[in-house]
Formats: C-alpha cells, structure tokens, sequence
C-alpha cells in the first residue's frame, strides 16, 4: 500500500529521505504517542504537543471542550517525530539530523457516542496498553468534558533520514596539530524506566504486569538506523 501523493504531500526538497510506503507511516505511529497538532485559531498557527492513538485509516487526538485548537471543521496539519541521531559532519554547513517524521494533512471529525467511546479506548490502549481495561472507565461528566477527533491518515507524507556526514573530501579536514577533524553520527533512543508507585497507594500494592511489561516493550519498538555506527 502507498501513500496518497497530493499537491501538498508531495515532496520537494529533500525529496530521496521521501517514502511512500504506508507501513513507513504506521511504523512511526506505532513507535510514538505524542504527536504534534498545528491549526490555525483566531488567525494564528498555533502548535500543540499532544497525544495521539491511531488505527489502519485514522488518528485520533483528544482534549477538553475548552481547547481552543480542538475546535474541529478546520484544516490541522500533524506531524510525529523521532529523532535517531546527531550527524556531526567536518563542517558546520553539514551537520544534520537523522529521523523518521510523518505529517498528516486533513479537516478532523469531532466524534460522538460509540465512536467517541471507541476513540478513546483507542487512544488509551496506544499510549498506555492494558490501562483501558485496568482503569476506572470514564464518567460521563469526564465524558462530556471531553472532546476526541478522528484524522483521516489518507492524506499524508513520511520522512525519513538515515546515514553518516555527507561532506568527506569537500574541504580541508587537517587540524593545525596534525589531526584530521572527527565526523560521524551521535546515536539518541528513547528509554524507557521502571514503574515507580505513587506515594498514596497503599503499602505492598505491586504494578499489574502490563505496566511492569510496558518499558521493556517499548525500549524494544522500533528498529533504528543509527547510520552504520
Ligand atoms: C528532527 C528534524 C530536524 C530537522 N531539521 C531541519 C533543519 O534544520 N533544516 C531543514 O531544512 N530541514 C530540517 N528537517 C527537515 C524538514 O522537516 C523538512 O523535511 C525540510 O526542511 C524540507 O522542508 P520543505 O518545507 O522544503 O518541504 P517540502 O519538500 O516543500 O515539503 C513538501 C511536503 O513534503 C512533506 N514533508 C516535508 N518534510 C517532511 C517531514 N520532515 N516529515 C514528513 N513529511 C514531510 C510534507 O507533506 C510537505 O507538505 C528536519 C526534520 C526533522 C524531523
């Protein structure tokens, strides 16, 4: 399956780090939780960290009624980053990033009733699997606070850059001792710690297993390219 090329998902610079392989796309949804939302409100871009569950065509993105950037029937683009590396190249011009990045284009859909309910569940389960089933369930005053958007997933571009300095034999690398200039990559992964009870849960109240579970399962998402290093 491949992503929808449109005018706007259409990449232009840096066009070889572009892929249109929709599995791309899920890979880096399954690997994230927070995305970032980026809408227009009152004539501003305004940019919103938050959290995101997702499924085979949606995203789903939640909040209180009061939020003024989930107001919904408007254009949002989304974007979920994980950055895998520094690239330190020989010149200062060179250095980069490695990361894979998706964006997501599209008017999202403020949801109701089952779906709402469903939505939800979604987005728990995503972000912190075993807890919808584990936790108390939501009241319908928590309900009616708030408020959870489905984004279409049909519109939208994945990013991906991998790979060491690009800039060997371009320029003068000999230091004035007599060394060559380092260059390469500085590898980041997120890491995960073990769960630390809240202070007023009773005394000898262990973690249920799946939260035990939950850091040794995501320190082991996603495969990373580090570059060779
Ligand atoms: C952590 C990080 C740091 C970065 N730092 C820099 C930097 O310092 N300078 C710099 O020039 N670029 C940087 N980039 C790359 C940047 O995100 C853009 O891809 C690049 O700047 C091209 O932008 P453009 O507006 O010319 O895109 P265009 O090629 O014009 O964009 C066309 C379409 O391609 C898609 N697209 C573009 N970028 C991305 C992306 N990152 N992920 C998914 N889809 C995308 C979108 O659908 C967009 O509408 C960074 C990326 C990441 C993830």
């Amino acid at each position: 399956m491949t992503l929808s090329s449109t005018d706007r998902t259409r990449h232009r610079r840096l066009k070889e780090n572009g892929r249109t392989d929709r599995a791309d796309l899920l890979e880096i949804l399954r690997a994230g939780f927070v995305c970032h939302l980026g809408v227009i409100v009152d004539g501003t871009p305004m940019v919103v960290p938050t959290v995101y569950g997702f499924d085979a065509t949606s995203l789903y993105f939640h909040g209180s009624v009061a939020s003024r950037s989930l107001t919904g029937s408007t254009e949002v683009c989304v974007t979920v980053t994980h950055v895998d590396g520094l690239v330190i190249a020989r010149s200062v011009f060179e250095h980069s990033v490695n990361y894979h990045s998706a964006m997501i284009y599209g008017v999202p859909r403020p949801l109701a009733g089952a779906e709402k309910l469903e939505a939800l569940r979604i987005l728990s389960e995503h972000c912190a699997p075993g807890q919808w089933g584990y936790a108390r369930q939501p009241s319908r005053k928590e309900l009616a606070a708030s408020v959870i958007f489905d984004l279409s997933l049909e519109e939208a571009s994945v990013k991906i850059s991998s790979g060491g300095p690009e800039d060997a034999g371009t320029g003068d690398d000999l230091l004035p001792d007599g060394s060559y200039r380092w260059a390469g990559v500085i590898p980041v992964s997120p890491a995960w710690g073990a769960p630390v009870p809240d202070a007023a849960l009773p005394e000898g109240i262990d973690a249920p297993e799946h939260l035990i579970r939950f850091g040794r399962n995501r320190n082991q998402g996603m495969v990373i390219d580090h570059g060779g290093t």
